[in-house]
């Protein structure tokens, strides 16, 4: 009798290390793919958003997600779902990327964007270009058909253009709302840039982010966004992330790459990791904004210290989620 409450006893345990402990998923329950996404974060009330904005974000968020889902149902790789998702972002308004780009104190729009692959770091970037249509599609350029990493303003656009990326007249980007928000800087939201980040079946994660950058920005400032390591960074060792804030901030902390190295040298998981670095340091130091992140077992991390973040999520076990506030 003694002897099989004992067995009992230690089946318990057993079963709560096993299946209580570890809500995080291991390499053997790794999902076959995962899909992050955000479009930027912001201190908005959920006043300042009616419901009907609130429910065109979400529609928006959905469909971008559903667009990357079905690449990687279908065995596309981690890069064709965040261009393909990414684009969807870019050429809708309602984001601060591509179309729905901020204005410039000068009255321009300059877009930044970056990918990085995380087998072989590998990475590209533009920055402060102005007629690309589909700022990440000519990243993913750089990153392939370049001997560098980041490119910037005409130079960027003269060889996006070779690579038959598409160049657009610069009137493309104008949209009232945003030209008002320009005149009106102090009251304008400076949220809604864009970022995927994707596990794929082959076992392989990738970061891409995309960016018009913060309303009324002045003497050609560039961001965190295309910056390898602040706004975007993947290493198939431990994980991919975009980020979205106050860009001084996330690229003086390093912020996607300090994820990263926490989890590498100190062993942290993703949550631990983005709670060190979006709600300790980068709130110590006064920097507002989140991350979106997957690591290489599939947990995902959409740690945010703002009252907002645009963001959604897929699994291949069906989890799924879109949300704004917290
Ligand atoms: N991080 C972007 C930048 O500083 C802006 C944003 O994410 O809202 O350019």
């Amino acid at each position: 009798m003694k002897k099989s409450i004992a067995k009992f006893l230690v089946l318990i345990v057993l079963s709560i290390i096993i299946f209580g402990f570890n809500q995080q998923s291991d390499p053997i329950n790794k999902p076959e793919y995962v899909i992050v996404i955000h479009g930027g974060a912001g201190n908005a009330s959920n006043n300042d958003i009616n419901e009907e904005q609130q429910k065109e974000y979400l529609e928006k968020l959905n469909e971008a997600l559903t667009i990357g889902e079905e690449i990687l149902k279908n065995g596309g790789t981690c890069i064709e779902a965040i261009e393909k998702t990414i684009n969807y972002m870019e050429d809708c308004p309602l984001f601060n990327a591509g179309k729905g780009a901020v204005f410039t104190n000068e009255g321009y729009n300059e877009l930044d964007a970056s990918i990085m692959q995380g087998w072989d770091l590998n990475a590209g970037a533009v920055a402060g270009v102005r007629d690309i249509k589909n700022p990440i599609s000519a990243a993913i350029k750089v990153m392939t058909n370049s001997k560098h990493v980041l490119l910037s303003g005409k130079g960027a656009s003269e060889f996006a253009g070779k690579q038959n990326i598409e160049i657009v007249d610069s009137t493309y980007f104008f949209i009232e709302s945003k030209w008002k928000s320009l005149q009106n800087a102090l009251n304008s939201e400076k949220h809604g840039t864009v970022g995927c980040v994707v596990l794929d079946k082959y076992g392989n994660l990738a970061a891409g982010t995309s960016t018009g950058g913060m309303t009324n920005k002045k003497y050609g400032r560039i961001g965190d966004s295309p910056i390898i390591g602040a706004g975007t960074y993947a290493n198939n060792n431990t994980c991919a992330v975009s980020a979205t804030g106050h860009g001084e901030f996330f690229i003086r902390y390093t912020v996607a790459h300090d994820i990263s190295a926490l989890m590498e040298y100190k062993n942290l998981s993703l949550t631990e990791a983005s709670n060190v670095v979006i709600n300790e340091k980068l709130v110590k130091a006064g920097g507002a904004g989140g991350i979106i992140a997957v690591d290489k077992n599939g947990n995902i991390s959409m740690t945010f210290n703002t009252n907002l973040m645009f963001r959604a999520f897929a699994k291949s076990s069906g989890e799924k989620d879109v949300a704004i506030f917290k």
